[in-house]
């Protein structure tokens, strides 16, 4: 029963999601799958696979897999920015690239005071080409997906690349360990994780909302929502302004008033998500082995 892969919990939900459409599994043998990023031009949906450092490529067209980048500098979360480019965070290298259009690659940032980041861990691009990601510790607290190092900066914050002078600056530094990250569909707010859990006792896996004003200044920060299962990681806003995010039994989805609306189950821990597919409606999952798949009745938002 494909209902079985649904839990309403606010009864909304059910006009949200279709009961009968299945949560498919396109692909096994990750060791831990994140960072999902969907090319409408190719049809094609690339994500890391982190401590393989290898990126992978599900082809829409045939459902075949196929390896994209090995070694890959142990990616972690990947966007697609205004011009249809892969931008990536590099656990490796300790930076955030961007794939150009003829397979050569720039480095966006990979400093911030004289210091070398962290780790960069996810990104998104605003309308405006300002680069925002989140820098906490997670591949350089071991060898296991990245390189073992102690932290340059000694904070885990996050950061916006300035469109125009490429600057990197400090958006915020009030995290413990900051992680998934996306703006609302007018992106007058930017919605952060923190899953400083990992580190400290009783520490946070919530979400946080802030305004966005303008130059890209942060207001606010109040807690949002606080995870029920494991923690939120990586997540996506759907056009009406839900908000989609990782957990530890599958994908929340969130009213914009931080109401729990429902919940769609997925067998093993869900790291990230991103809208895809022809009309936008497919929502993809990286969950730890396996790259999953459930179509929805309406679209994700434009913006990654
Ligand atoms: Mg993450």
């Amino acid at each position: 029963m494909a209902a079985e892969d649904y839990e309403i919990v606010d009864e909304r939900f059910g006009r949200y999601v279709r009961t009968s459409a299945r949560v498919e599994k396109l692909y096994e043998g990750s060791r831990w799958a994140e960072g999902p990023a969907y090319f409408a031009a190719g049809r094609y949906l690339v994500w890391s696979d982190i401590p393989n450092d290898r990126m992978l490529r599900w082809d829409e067209t045939t459902g075949s897999v196929g390896v994209f980048r090995s070694p890959a500098g142990y990616t972690n979360g990947h966007t697609v920015d205004r011009e249809g480019r892969l931008v990536s965070c590099e656990h490796g290298a300790r930076r955030l690239t961007r794939t150009e259009h003829d397979g050569s690659i720039t480095v966006i940032a990979d400093r911030f005071d004289g210091k070398r980041l962290n780790s960069p861990n996810d990104v998104v691009v605003a309308s405006d080409g300002a680069v925002w990601f989140t820098d906490p510790t997670y591949g350089i607290d071991s060898d296991y997906e990245g390189y073992r190092a102690e932290s340059e900066i000694g904070a885990s914050n996050v950061y916006r690349v300035d469109p125009q002078t490429g600057a990197c600056e400090v958006a915020a530094d009030d995290f413990v360990r900051p992680n998934g990250l996306a703006f609302s569909p007018d992106e007058r707010k930017l919605y952060v994780s923190d899953t400083g859990m990992t580190h400290v006792a009783d520490g946070p896996r919530h979400i946080r909302v802030f305004d966005v004003g303008r130059s890209g200044a942060l207001r606010g920060g109040e807690v949002f929502a606080t995870c029920t299962a494991g923690m939120f990681d990586g997540f996506r806003f759907d056009e009406e302004g839900r908000l989609w995010t990782s957990a530890g039994d599958g994908v929340h989805c969130y009213d914009g008033d931080g109401t729990l609306l429902g919940k769609v189950r997925v067998p093993e821990t869900v790291a990230n998500v991103t809208f895809g597919g022809p009309r936008r409606n497919r929502l993809f999952i990286c969950a730890t082995t396996s790259l999953y798949a459930v179509l929805l009745p309406f679209a994700g938002a434009t913006r990654p």
